[in-house]
């Protein structure tokens, strides 16, 4: 089997300026990504598709990503696109599918930098066609440079829908309106973490910025509290709070989350609830180690930090690697990382305000007609009513219903379902035990599995 001394699992903004600070301390290093090139979803396609008019909303942060894609293209790390991992082994051997094709490695050091999910937002109608995340039309619009058609609406809470509607109209498309779904007193919750949040006064600046875009445009922004989406074959109206309205897209979001579906599925690597980001995040010292021997993570899959300090995140894990690897010794690798360290401390100051700001929209609020489960078409009425038949969270509930059981293995329902089951245990979602996942992690074929003997 193939040995590799570093092997760095994310193409984001964390894997890449990991691999670069790994090849600078002389280490092999291997890095695997699903998608078809560098970046991650902050910097997906720059310098490509991806090329924001200077000025336009995330333009700094997009030559921030082309000067790093373009260093790790010269760093000489072994890159991988288009490479999936499944499965990571007691012995740290990987396993990801390439053009149908199973393949492994065993790392000596594993550095996971998965980076973040969307959050699910689970509204009656929400399987429509014409219904999708704003996350995933970021996508398409950075990867294939389309902007919403006809009536768009967006809906929810959180700062990449504010960005978003911002990139949208500084390419010239149109929003019909923004519903804020957030609880009222965001502002207030707020309040006690904004002198921590002005020393790092970018993010503010930013976010206000985008809203005052939307401002200038006459975007309609109203504040509701229910949505529905309605439609025959697709969506066609949006219904809150009694007003009923045209609509040819509805784009969800209600912020993201840590990406920790190979993490979970990691024997003995231990996951905490973080209260503030309301999500499991793997238990890590400052260094990104798990409490696994030789698997570290950085980035958002951490815990949500940003592109900044992810990158950070990334170079202190490489450190730690080169360090676990032989290549530098403790007083070398603290040496170099005193720096970093403060530095990702000072990206990270404004957090708790955005954390406070912006909280996971109430899961008591879904109605019990809403699927939650969308592989296995499970309502949140269902998981209620098993709730209440004696279902302690969703692990026991996979004996009662199917859900988390479908191909997606709860990648997108998994945080809606511990969500509503606490609510209605009446206890914080923390309290149950998160969605255990199992390897493979993603649906592999026969043909892939063969190919690995
Ligand atoms: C949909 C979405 C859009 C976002 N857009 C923005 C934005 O425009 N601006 C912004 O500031 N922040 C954005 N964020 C937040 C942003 O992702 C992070 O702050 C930043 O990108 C984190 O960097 P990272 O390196 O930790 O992870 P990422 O940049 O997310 O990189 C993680 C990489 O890991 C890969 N990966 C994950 N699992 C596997 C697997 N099993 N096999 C192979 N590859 C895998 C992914 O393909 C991805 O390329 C977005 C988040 C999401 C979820």
């Amino acid at each position: 089997m193939r040995e590799v001394a570093l092997l760095i699992l994310g193409a984001g903004p964390a894997g890449l300026a990991a691999a670069i600070e790994a090849r600078a301390r002389g280490l092999e290093v291997l890095l695997l990504d699903e998608n078809h090139g560098p970046g991650g979803q902050v910097h997906r396609a720059v310098g490509g598709s991806y090329t924001p008019a200077r000025g336009s909303p995330g333009a700094d942060q997009a030559r921030e990503g082309l000067r790093l894609i373009e260093a790790f293209r010269a760093c000489g790390a072994e890159a991988r696109f288009g490479a999936s991992l499944w499965a990571v082994e007691e012995d740290r051997s990987v396993i990801w599918s390439e053009g149908g094709v199973a393949r492994r490695a065993r790392a000596g050091v594993l550095l996971l930098c998965p980076g973040a999910i969307e959050r699910p937002l689970p509204i009656p109608g929400w399987t429509l066609p014409g219904v999708m995340g704003v996350g995933a039309a970021q996508t398409l619009l950075k990867s294939a440079g389309l902007l919403p058609e006809g009536r768009a609406w967006l809906a929810g809470q959180g700062p990449l829908l504010w960005l978003y509607a911002a990139q949208v109209l500084a390419r010239g498309g149109r929003i019909a309106g923004i519903l804020d779904l957030s609880p009222p007193g965001g502002w207030r919750r707020a309040a006690r973490h904004l002198p921590a949040a002005l020393t790092a006064p970018g993010y503010l600046l930013r976010g206000l910025g985008w809203m005052a875009r939307l401002r200038r445009a006459g975007v309609p922004v109203i504040r509701a509290r229910a949505l529905a989406a309605e439609g025959g074959e697709r969506l066609t109206h949006i219904v809150f709070d009694g007003r009923r309205e045209a609509a040819d897209l509805l784009l969800l979001h209600d912020g993201v989350a840590p990406n920790t579906q190979i993490t979970r599925a990691i024997q003995g690597c231990a996951h905490v609830w973080d209260e503030a980001q309301a999500s499991l995040r793997p238990v890590l010292d400052p260094w990104g180690r798990t409490s696994r021997p030789g698997i570290l993570v950085a980035g958002d899959g951490a815990g949500i930090g940003g592109a900044r300090a992810a990158a950070l995140s990334g170079r202190i894990a490489a450190l730690e690697a080169a360090r676990q690897l032989g290549a530098l010794t403790e007083e070398q690798r603290d040496a170099l990382a005193g720096p970093l360290l403060l530095r990702r401390a000072a990206e990270l100051a404004p957090r708790p305000f955005l954390d406070a700001l912006f909280p996971p929209l109430p899961a008591a609020r879904i109605p019990d007609g809403t699927i939650l489960c969308r592989c296995e078409e499970v309502t949140a009425g269902r998981v209620r009513a098993a709730t209440a038949l004696g279902a302690q969270g969703p692990n026991q509930l996979k004996a009662y219903l199917r859900a988390g059981m479908g191909p997606c293995q709860g990648r997108v329902c998994g945080p809606a379902v511990q969500a509503v089951m606490a609510a209605a245990r009446g206890v914080p979602p923390g309290a149950l035990e998160g969605l255990r996942t199992r390897f493979p992690t993603r649906p592999v074929t026969v043909g892939e599995l063969a190919s690995l003997a």
